[in-house]
């Protein structure tokens, strides 16, 4: 039996986050994920500026493909607006390996199946204990299932359905493209290029509005692929998918000494579905309290990527209709 301080379930970016803090108080925790890393993670890799601040990176040091862009495209069933921003991308497969490398802890390939409480302390799979532990496992974490799970099932109405691919391009354009509602989509489709000549493309889309409205996702994939091909020249093979859920801002967020962070939280934005940067966030203030003893809160991991203004609300709106309270908190 192996007993350390702290367990992270999950190594992505909600885990890797909350294991830097901790490992740098002197913590002693250990980081278990299924997977050996690099691992690939379905993601188009856009990250804000915010996430770089959050993760004091400066972009000379990150020592993989990092690319920024100069504008944002939104095209809205047509219309067209060209944003000056900066925003960034990168691969996840590098990305997370990094981040987890960077965090100095201890890691071991392990898929967690039973967590069960023992007193004070949790025991994971009759193979290890701790005193705290932080769920960071994703859409289907364990730590949620086996200690939040009964009684609380995820919003339904917040669910995301996506379909992505990210494959070698010689792409010409280097801005990021995103398409709302053509055809009917309730959600949007991207373009994200990134450095060294990889590009992703994919669509996200509310999982219950599109069986509402009796589609499938790979519909609208073949729209996208057409419009890719028409626009730029570019011909996508089979994308793969998996499904997220946004802000759900009646989620629990602890249970004794659990801690919940990113996708297992449910804390991907309304607006544009963006996890990285509440993963890392929760994460981070996940070890806070765990190193203060102060009560773990989400105080500033916000539920919009536009800022919580009218254009954010109203896309929000248009995307979680029913599904409660909008915008950020
Ligand atoms: C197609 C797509 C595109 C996206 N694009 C963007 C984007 O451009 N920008 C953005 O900000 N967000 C994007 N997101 C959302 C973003 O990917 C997630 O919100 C983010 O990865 C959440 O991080 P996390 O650390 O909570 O979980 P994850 O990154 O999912 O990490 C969870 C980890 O837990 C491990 N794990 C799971 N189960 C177990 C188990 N039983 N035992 C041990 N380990 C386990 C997994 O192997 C994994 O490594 C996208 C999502 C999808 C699906």
């Amino acid at each position: 039996m192996r007993t350390v301080d702290v367990i992270v379930v999950g190594g992505g970016p909600a885990g890797a986050a909350a294991a830097q803090r901790l490992n740098a108080a002197g913590a002693n925790i250990l980081v278990l994920d299924k997977e050996r890393f690099p691992r690939h993670k379905l993601c188009a890799g856009w990250i804000t500026p915010q996430v770089l601040s959050d993760l004091q990176l400066e972009i000379s040091a990150y020592p993989h493909g990092f690319l920024s862009f100069r504008r944002l495209h939104f095209h809205v069933r047509g219309p067209h607006l060209a944003v000056p921003c900066v925003q960034h991308s990168i691969r996840r497969f590098e990305f997370d390996a990094w981040l987890l490398e960077r965090s100095g802890a201890k890691f071991f390939q392990h898929t967690v199946r039973d967590i069960r409480s023992d007193g004070p302390d949790y025991l994971i799979d009759g193979m290890f204990r701790c005193r705290h532990l932080i769920g960071a496992g994703g859409t289907s974490c364990p730590v949620r299932r086996s200690l939040f799970g009964v009684g609380q099932p995820r919003t339904r109405t917040l669910q995301t359905a996506t379909l992505e691919l990210e494959f070698p391009c010689d792409w010409r354009d280097g801005d990021c493209h995103l398409w709302f509602f053509e055809h009917g989509l309730p959600g949007y489709s991207w373009y994200v290029p990134k450095a060294a000549g990889w590009l992703n493309v994919g669509i996200g889309a509310m999982a219950v509005r599109l069986r509402r409205r009796g589609e499938n996702i790979r519909q609208h994939w073949s729209h996208l692929a057409g419009k890719l091909q028409r626009q730029f020249g570019i011909k996508p093979g089979d994308p793969s998918g998996y499904s997220y859920y946004v802000r759900d801002f009646s989620a629990p967020l602890s249970v004794g000494n659990a801690y919940l962070t990113g996708d297992s939280a449910a804390l991907a934005t309304r607006d544009l579905c963006e996890g990285i940067g509440p993963a890392i966030r929760s994460g981070q203030q996940a070890a806070h309290a765990i190193i203060t003893g102060s009560e773990y809160t989400l105080e500033g991991v916000t539920g919009a990527s536009l800022g919580g203004g009218l254009i954010s609300r109203c896309v929000d709106w248009a995307f979680t209709r029913g599904a409660g309270r909008c915008g950020s908190p």
